[in-house]
Formats: structure tokens, sequence, C-alpha cells
């Protein structure tokens, strides 16, 4: 009797596919199986098998190869697989190739990646160096693989080994090439003892169990105030356990410094999971967790779909950071992601942040989650000192107030070092013609260009031009940089502290493989210095010697239309001075604004995130917006506006369930973006399960159409 297997494919098609084997042994669900789709050969992960199908077994094709052994995800990855395609109303067969590593998703082997090695054979094993006195090149091999027990091509240099006697002694059969599977990433801890946690840090150390199944944790902690030092004693405990630990940081940036802090604690075995890593890298280290032989995984958002078969915890580090959404193809987002996987094995997971999410302190407060607070900054560090800068009365240069240029040089003079952040790169965000206003904006969207040093450049679509110097209005030659930008500041630093090192961090700056990585290097060492960028500096980083922190400008965020601006702001500037004073040295904050009343600053200053983020929530709740309503965005893009448009207004036709709002459309707050034009149709319910349920009744036209983005 034939039998059939069901699998999904990584196509734009939403339907299951059935292929014929052509053996009767049935195939595990969970295992990648190559079979041909349209003239191709696709990787498809099989689900079920079967003996019958209900149409004419002459139109199955067969399966073309079995490309794994043993599934290449288990029954649980395949659940959360099936809640992410419902969840996010994405095809299945795109979330399961989503899941895997890249180098998986095509029909490489399941495999760790080999090194070429050369070893001793059996023969050579007998054979003492001495025997070669005559012959130094060939001696130099017996000598140095009888001190290393392989040696790889990379070491040939250092050890002055010569390949073509190796050639003679491998004729001689004395030496043999080996591949060797790479190990696991094993480190030696150098200071292994746990901190003694103070009575806040231990109380919530003492409140997780690992072992009391699935719940959620709240670690609402000021910054510096040990929030690692009590995940690092919880790793202790599930390593203590013979369990795997998946650490989630929001950026590649952060990976360095939290491995450096694991590193220095753990001795046991590692795999990063990041897009710094080549796809062999990636397909190691997810192997070796998959293997369950590295015990602590690091990762960013993406490595929250490895498969661990020994999970006891789930640490979501920054868990406010908007880098845990993906805004694209599949639009999850990490945190959530993680807190569904927890659940679904039944393990606790762990959320820490000095300015959580609206969501999860709302979440807190109605005890979904369990909250646990840590008030003080630990190692007898206080938290810093802010103060506005009204810059209607301090008129600023290039950015920078007469106030915080004073204070600039005073913490340069005690040796320390000052940060300043500004969230805008390039020189200055527009060029405008004084005589007309008329301002240069990009051809291809509804944006103004930036000016950079040589470069006018579309933030948006990365168009850029060459400088222009008259208005195209009115023709003058009028055209000047209006506002500032990183570089600008950059610039009347150098001016103006021309004996300091200035150290500029923005995506411009850290271009290079390993700038970023040797920048924080340069600014751990303690040196005094200047280090002036974007948000770049607000991502959890610690800067040990900082004591002064400059706001430069952020007042753009106080009068955003998104209704997330407020609480982006707040958490931003909390970050942002929480980088200052986190040693001995008491830290300072300047932050400049035209808006020293606005009430957020007053938060701010007085360290009260926790009293405005529950008001921002009791707005939220007035005007129903997310969490107390659940909402989607559908968003239209073409290259023509109307056709956009229309494809929306048409859906708004589509009656949709009780409690279900349609508004829109609308077009979006760029409605203009790379030469296409983008609308929107949001959806808003009380009620989760009905806008599951609209959405499902609006994609159903769309999935036959595929003009209209
Ligand atoms: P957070 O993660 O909340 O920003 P950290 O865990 O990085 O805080 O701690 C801030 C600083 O305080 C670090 O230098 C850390 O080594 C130190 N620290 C944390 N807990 C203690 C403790 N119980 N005793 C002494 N120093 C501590
Ligand atoms: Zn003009
Ligand atoms: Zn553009």
């Amino acid at each position: 009797m034939p039998l059939y297997v069901e699998l999904a494919l990584p196509v734009r098609v939403d339907t299951l596919f059935t292929y014929q084997l052509s053996s009767d042994t049935p195939i595990v669900a969970g295992t990648r199986l190559l079979v041909p789709f349209n003239n191709k050969q696709l990787v498809g992960i099989a689900l079920a098998c079967k003996t019958t199908i209900d149409f004419d077994p002459k139109k199955v094709k067969f399966v073309t190869k079995i490309l794994d052994d043993s599934p290449i995800l288990d029954e649980s990855m395949l659940k959360l697989a099936t809640w992410l395609s419902n969840y996010y109303h994405y095809r299945l067969g795109e979330c399961l190739s989503f899941m895997l590593p890249k180098a998986l998703r095509s029909d490489q082997n399941a495999f760790k990646s080999t090194l070429a090695v050369t070893t001793l054979t059996e023969k050579g094993r007998l054979v003492h160096p001495n025997q070669f006195n005559k012959k130094p090149k060939q001696q130099n091999w017996l000598i140095a693989l009888n001190e290393h027990t392989h040696i790889s091509s990379a070491q040939l240099k250092t050890l002055e080994l010569s390949t073509s006697s190796r050639t003679t002694l491998i004729k001689q059969g004395l030496l043999q090439k080996e591949d060797l599977p790479n190990k696991v990433l094993f480190n030696t801890a150098t200071t292994p003892e746990p901190f003694e946690l103070n009575d806040e840090q231990q109380s919530v150390l003492d409140l997780i169990d690992l072992n009391a199944g699935f719940e959620c944790h709240l670690i609402f902690g000021v910054t510096g105030s040990g929030k690692t030092e009590v995940f690092l004693q919880l790793i202790q405990k599930c390593l203590d356990q013979n369990k795997q630990t998946l650490i989630l940081v929001p950026e590649i940036s952060l990976i360095e410094q939290t491995f450096k802090r694991l590193k220095a604690r753990f001795s046991t075995t590692f795999a990063l999971l990041h897009s710094g890593l080549n796809d062999t890298q990636r397909k190691d280290g997810w192997l070796d967790a998959k293997s369950g032989e590295a015990k602590i995984i690091l990762g960013t958002r993406s490595s929250v779909f490895c498969s661990m078969p020994d999970l006891g915890l789930i640490i979501v580090d920054e868990e406010h950071d908007g880098a845990y959404k993906q805004n694209d193809t599949l639009r999850y987002h990490g945190r959530d992601v993680a807190i569904v996987r927890a659940q679904k094995q039944n393990i606790p997971v762990l959320l820490a942040s000095a300015t959580p999410s609206l969501e999860s302190l709302h979440n807190a407060l109605s005890k979904r989650f369990t909250l646990h607070q840590l008030t003080k900054r630990a190692a007898n560090a206080q938290m810093p000192f802010i103060e506005m800068v009204n810059l209607k009365k301090h008129e600023p240069v290039d950015g920078i107030s007469e106030p915080l240029h004073l204070r600039i040089q005073q913490h340069l003079e005690h040796n320390k070092q000052v940060l300043l952040f500004l969230n805008r790169r390039g020189f200055a965000p527009t060029l405008m013609c004084t005589t007309c206003g008329w301002q240069v904006v990009c051809h291809q969207c509804d944006a103004r260009l930036t000016l950079h040093q040589n470069r006018l450049m579309c933030h948006h679509c990365h168009h850029t031009q060459p400088i222009i110097h008259s208005c195209q209005s009115c023709g003058q030659h009028s055209l000047k940089p209006i506002g500032n930008g990183t570089v600008r500041s950059e610039m009347y630093l150098n001016k103006h502290f021309p004996n300091s090192n200035i150290i500029r961090l923005d995506k411009d700056s850290t271009q290079g493989k390993d700038t970023l990585k040797t920048q924080l290097e340069v600014i751990a060492t303690g040196e005094p210095c200047i280090i002036i960028g974007t948000q770049m500096l607000a991502k959890g980083h610690h800067f040990d010697q900082v004591t002064l922190v400059g706001v430069l400008d952020c007042d753009e965020g106080l009068f955003s239309a998104d209704f997330k601006g407020e609480e982006r702001t707040l958490q931003l500037l909390t970050q942002v001075a929480g980088r200052s004073g986190r040693a001995k040295d008491l830290g300072e904050v300047l932050i400049q604004t035209y808006h020293p009343t606005h009430p957020l600053f007053q938060a701010v200053e007085h360290n009260q995130y926790a009293h405005y983020a529950a008001q921002l929530l009791s707005l939220r709740q007035e005007m129903l917006l997310p969490p107390y309503s659940f909402s989607a965005l559908i968003q239209a893009d073409h290259q023509f506006a109307n056709i956009a448009e229309n494809t929306l207004k048409q859906l708004k036709q589509i009656a949709l369930p009780p409690g279900v709002d349609c508004i829109g459309p609308m077009p979006a707050y760029m409605a203009k973006l790379a030469n296409r034009y983008r609308f929107h149709l949001v959806l808003k319910s009380q009620q989760r399960s009905m806008l599951h349920h609209a959405i499902e009744l609006l994609q159903q036209p769309l999935k036959k159409q595929s003009k209209v983005r």
C-alpha cells in the first residue's frame, strides 16, 4: 500500500501538500523532506503520514529525498509553529521554515561543520621525533603533533610547519588528514564567585521557583539595581539542575557585554545566536542547543525559535525594547513568543527592565505576571542628579548650550567620561532656503533629505545625492543647514575640546565589522572622553566611568503622532539617564529642552517612571487603546496611491463580527516611501477572538490578489 506524507512548504499558498514516499517506513513529524514543486526542489517539514487520499493518486508526486534521520523540529516546536501561524496570521509553511537557521532551510544536512586537521596515524605515534634529526622540517611536524593532538590549517603559520613535508609524511603513512566536528563552545570562568545579594535581590531570587512550572516574572529594577546579578544566580540554579537557559537580548551590540559577564561567571558550554555569525556558525550553535550540549544559549530575538530539549528558564533582558518586534515577513514579538513558549513548555520566564513596557506593567498589575521591584542601585551607587536646561533661555550652538558646555568641561577636568545623546545622525536634518522656506526633500518619499558631510541622504529609502547649493524653488543661493545631527555636534566638540578623545556612536560611525566593538572597548578603558551618539547608547550598555550625561534634544518625541510616542520617550530618557554614575562617583544628567515644564521631564527628573507609566496607562484605558483593547493594522502598499487605497476600501465593505471597529482607510504617516504609497486600515476590538476572526475574514480576498502588497 502506498504511503503518503502531508507536509508544509515555505510558499505563498496557505495549504498543506501531499507527496508519496517511496518506501513504506513512516516519517516522523518534524522531519525535513526535499520535494519537487513547480519545477523547483523545495524543503518542507513533514507533519503527518497517511495511507489514503481523497484525490487522484496519479497526481501525487514522490518525495525526492528525506533530509533528516530524526526530526529537526520536535513536537513542542511544531506546536509553537501552529500557534505562530494562527496568532500572527502567517502561513504555517513559512513559520516552520523561519524557525530553522538559514543553512537548514536548504537541503544541507543537519550535522555540525567540521574542521580539517592533520593527526598522527597509529604508525606515526610509534615514531620518536629524534629519528628525524636529519630532516628538521619533518621533525617539526612530529614534535608539534606530539604536543597538540591535531593541527588545523590556521595553526600552520604560527607553528612554522611546511605543507610539503606534511605530504611526504602522509606518503610514509605517519600522518593523516581528518575532519573533526567543531566542538561546542566551552568556557572556563574567571570570577565564578557570585555577589552577596542585597535584601531586595535576594527576595526576587527566593520567589522564582525553577520547578514550579510556568510563571511570568517581571523584574522592574532601576538602572544598575543588580537585575543581571539576580539572573546570573538564577542561571546557576538552572545549571545545577543540568537544564538549559535561553537569554534574549534586543540587539546584537549587547551580546558581547552580556556574554562577557556570563563567561566571567560560568564554566559551562555556550551557544551564541545572532546575525553577526555566518550561516555555518549559526547552524553549529543551533545544533549545539538542539542536542542539549550547549547549556547557556544567548541570542537576539529569533533565537526564541531554537530547539532546546532541556530548557529550564527563559530570560528576556530589556524586555521593553522595540527591537524585539520584527517588522517584516513574520511580524512576531520576541518577548511575547518567549512567554508563549515558556507556557507551552511549562517553565518560568523572566522579563527584566528598568523601564518595563506598558503592556508588561499592565500584565503585572492585573496579576498575570509576578512583579518584582528593585528600587535602589546595587554596589552603593546613587541614582544620578537630573536637571533641565531651558533652551529658550540658553540658545544652543550646534546643539550644545552654554550650561552643558561648562559642565562637560568640568567633568573632563576631573578625568571623567561624558556621554551626549542625540537621536539624529548626519550633520543636519534638513537643508532649507532662508529666502523662501523651501526644504530639500526625497523624490521617492514624503521625507526631507538629511545633510551628511558630503552627501544628501534619505534615511528612509537610502537614496543619496550630491549636495545642492541653490534653491530649487526660488533659485537663490541661500540654502542653510537647519537643526543638528551627531556629526555637527561632534565637529563642535572637536573644535572646543581639541585635547579630548571624542567617540561618535551611530549607524554611520559603526559601519565596519568590529568598529562598535572597538569603540566600546576604548570606552571601557575608563579614560576620559566624550561619547556622542544616537539611541544605540540607551540600550543597556554599561559605561562605568560616565559621570555626566547630556541629552541634546528629545523634544520631538513629546508630541509624536504614534500612541506609543510618549512611552518610548520616557523609556529612552530614563535609560540614557541611567548610563550616568553607575560606579562610585555621583552622576549628573542634563536634559536640554524647549519644554522644561512638560510633565514627562518631571517624571524623569524625579525618578518616577512607574508613576508616569501608570498615568499613560490610564490614558490608554480612557481612549481604549492597547493594552485595553486589541488592534491590528492592515497596510496596503502599491506604486499608485489610488490602487492601494481602493484595495482597502473594498475590504471595508466586508461585514465584520460584532464588536470590531474598522477605521480608515487613511494614508500612512509617511504615505510615500521608496516610490510606493501606503494606506492603513486599523481594526479594533475588546475581544481578541473577535479580532482574529475579523482578520481571517479580511484575509480571504487578499489571498487571491497579488498586485498590492
Ligand atoms: P542592572 O542589570 O540592573 O543594570 P547589574 O546587575 O549590572 O544591574 O549591577 C550593577 C552593578 O552593581 C554591577 O557592576 C554589578 O556587578 C554590581 N552589583 C550587582 N549586585 C551586587 C551586589 N549584590 N553587591 C555588590 N555589587 C553588586
Ligand atoms: Zn528658496
Ligand atoms: Zn527616500
